[in-house]
């Protein structure tokens, strides 16, 4: 069974369709109730299994007992997709603590979080699958995003430390990082960045959330079972 965050819309909702396509029971966490119960609704039409499970990941403490009650209630966890995010952008002079610490609670914190709750489960056993959803700005940088650069990039080292430290459990963890992908994230964007983009993307288009959740669905799977610790880019060739 598979625990995705962020499962509302975007690509955590394709994530969740994917996982479920490929046979996982998946608990769908976000806050919006209403949208989570559509996208299990469309799980469940195509013959899948998931539940919902609404929570701010602002409070870790709330996002630690969802998975401690969702572990009860399946009796096991195999997958953590930790995909929830979000953005408060704006440049560094003019960024308060506030919006800082709310960024870093979302997008870092409770993926720490999370990944401490999954692990014992997971030890024993012996099986599990982290996957951190990061992003190409924690890996560059971005001048209006000193907050997301700094949590995404923790992500990172996060990763590769619950590699080296749970590998020897047979518990695999790796960071996705998108670049530009459709969604409402994006969307706030506008029709000139999304030019300016396409322009400079090898591949010329911005990035679907179902070729995210294909990544996802390989990291998750038996076959990937010998790569722990990496961050694999997903973003149309932009870093290269
Ligand atoms: P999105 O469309 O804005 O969706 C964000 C998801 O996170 C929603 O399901 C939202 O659910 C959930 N979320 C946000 N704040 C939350 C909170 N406090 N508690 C619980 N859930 C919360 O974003 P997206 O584009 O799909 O992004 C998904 C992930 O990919 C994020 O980590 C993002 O940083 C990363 N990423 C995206 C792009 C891109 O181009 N789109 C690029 C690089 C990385 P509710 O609103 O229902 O709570």
């Amino acid at each position: 069974m598979a625990i995705v965050t962020g499962a509302s819309r975007g690509i955590g909702r394709a994530i969740s369709l994917r996982l479920a396509t490929d046979g996982c029971i998946v608990a769908l966490i976000a806050r919006n109730a209403d949208a989570l119960a559509e996208v299990q609704a469309e799980i469940e039409k195509a013959g899948g299994t998931a539940s919902c499970h609404v929570c701010d990941l602002q409070v870790s403490a709330a996002f630690v007992s969802t998975i401690e009650s969702i572990v009860e209630q399946y009796g096991r966890v195999d997958v953590l997709v930790n995909n929830a995010g979000m953005t408060r952008d704006g440049l560094m002079l003019r960024m308060t603590d506030e919006d800082f610490d709310c960024v870093i609670n979302v997008n870092l914190k409770a993926v720490f979080a999370g990944c401490r709750t999954v692990a014992r489960p997971m030890m024993k056993q012996r099986w599990g699958r982290m996957i951190n959803i990061t992003s190409i700005t924690g890996l560059s940088g971005n001048a209006g995003q000193a907050n997301y650069a700094a949590a995404k990039a923790g992500l990172v080292g996060l990763t590769k430390t619950i590699a080296k430290e749970f590998g020897s459990k047979g518990i695999t963890a790796n960071a996705i990082a998108p670049g530009f992908i459709e969604t409402d994230m994006t969307a706030g964007l506008g029709d000139d960045v999304r030019k300016s983009v396409e322009g400079s993307v090898p591949l010329r288009r911005y990035g679907q959330p179902e070729e995210v959740a294909a990544t996802v669905s390989f990291l998750a799977s038996q076959d990937a079972g010998y790569i722990t610790g990496q961050v694999i880019i997903v973003d149309g060739g932009l870093t290269c």
